[in-house]
């Protein structure tokens, strides 16, 4: 009788059972019919509140007509990590014109946002280093540092006076400061500027994960950095992910020519995983050009969230300070947000709650987010559902 296999299946349905106890358990939705800014879930139209396509870039015809003309051309997969042969045209084009659309020397592509995470922490910091993040960063940088062996610390969320406190504390000969520069979870902007200023005082290094701010951002698209007038020069690391506003997949790290070399000869993440895809390369590579051009969806975009704001401000609604398309309603206890969310799926919305550990403790949220592609009446739909279901709370 196989009792290792017995405990196993124990252990797992005591966890299950306290993930359900608290409200922590995570399920799955089945997306199907992808329209717009509606999607079918069981059957059921909901108007999407839950994506990060904040343009509308993942059903443009222009992408997928890219994808499957590279995918006749270089086949469906690269075939090999990129130092061995999965490096391609494709990819060059796109790290090249990303690079120029960024203003920095060169950019290096990854699969995912969270393996380009993972490489500017682990090439760039190790045991004897330090790392200093704001406490609210995305958790693939959190997990970038642990695995980098290097001092963790954190500072409070936007705490700049914190930060310069430890900077003036470490002796470490390198130091990494990390932040987001839209917070994925809150919606607010890094005083990037500030960040700027006191690295630069203590000689530390400064990196910004801008997932969330490229394509939507600053006038031309180019995310937190043009927004607040920080140069990209100023920032000598530069992450940005194509699987949000680029309405793809996969991710790039920007600056300078040395530092995509460094990493590619020292980044595991990047070395010892298969190269992107050429067709989403292809694709990545299209959205680049929507965006470059996209000044009236980025406008039509920022339109949205202003009548989103106003319309909640108008229903007493309180929301998170936030100008970006992350806009989160706080519910506080797990089990609370996951009604609310419920209620709000009954009436044909998707606004998924988020709960730790991807929020702290007792901030448990609705995250609402804005896309171009959404119409005025859907969002006063959404506004006149999130009223009736906060106060059925
Ligand atoms: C989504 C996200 C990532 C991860 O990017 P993937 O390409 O989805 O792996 C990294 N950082 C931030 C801030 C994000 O929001």
């Amino acid at each position: 009788m196989p009792s290792a296999s017995d405990s196993l299946n124990r252990w797992l349905g005591d966890e299950q059972l306290r993930r359900q106890a608290h409200g922590l358990q995570r399920n799955r939705l089945e997306v199907s019919n992808r329209a717009g800014c509606t999607v079918l879930v069981d059957g059921q139209k909901l108007i999407n509140f839950s994506s990060n396509d904040y343009l509308g870039l993942a059903a443009d015809p222009a992408l997928a007509d890219a994808l499957s003309q590279a995918c006749a051309q270089h086949g469906a997969g690269s075939g090999a990590s990129a130092l061995v042969s999965g490096f391609s045209s494709v990819h060059r084009q796109l790290e090249q014109q990303l690079a120029d659309f960024l203003g920095t020397e060169a950019a290096l592509l990854f699969p995912s946002g969270y393996q380009a995470n993972l490489a500017i922490h682990t090439a760039l910091a190790a045991r004897g280093d330090c790392i200093v993040q704001d406490r609210l960063c995305h958790a693939s940088l959190i997990d970038g540092a642990r695995l980098s062996g290097a001092r963790l610390l954190r500072y409070p969320h936007v705490d700049i006076s914190a930060l310069d406190r430890q900077l003036e504390r470490s002796t470490a000969e390198h130091t990494l400061v990390v932040t987001d520069g839209v917070f994925s979870m809150d919606g607010d902007i890094a005083p990037l500027p500030e960040l700027v200023e006191v690295c630069e005082r203590h000689g530390a290094w400064l990196a910004v994960d801008d997932a969330h701010g490229v394509g939507v951002l600053g006038q031309g698209g180019q995310g937190s950095l043009s927004h607040l007038g920080v140069a990209a020069s100023c920032v000598p690391v530069l992450v940005g992910t194509l699987g949000k506003a680029f309405g793809v997949s996969g991710a790039y790290v920007a600056g300078s020519a040395k530092l995509v070399d460094h990493l590619l000869n020292h980044a595991r993440s990047y070395l010892y995983t298969t190269a992107m895809p050429p067709p989403l390369a292809a694709a990545g590579l299209a959205a680049l050009q929507v965006i470059r051009n996209g000044k009236a969806q980025r406008q039509l975009l920022h339109d949205r969230i202003g009548y989103f704001k106003n319309g909640a401000a108008e229903r007493g609604l309180v929301l998170l300070p936030s100008e970006t398309p992350i806009q989160p309603l706080l519910i506080g206890e797990a089990p609370a947000a996951l009604r609310v969310s419920q209620q709000l799926r009954d009436l044909g919305f998707l606004v998924v709650a988020i709960r730790p550990p991807t929020v702290p403790q007792g901030s448990s949220r609705l995250r609402i987010t804005l896309s171009a592609v959404h119409e005025e009446e859907q969002i006063d739909q959404l506004l006149d559902g999130l009223l009736t279901c906060m106060n059925n709370r």
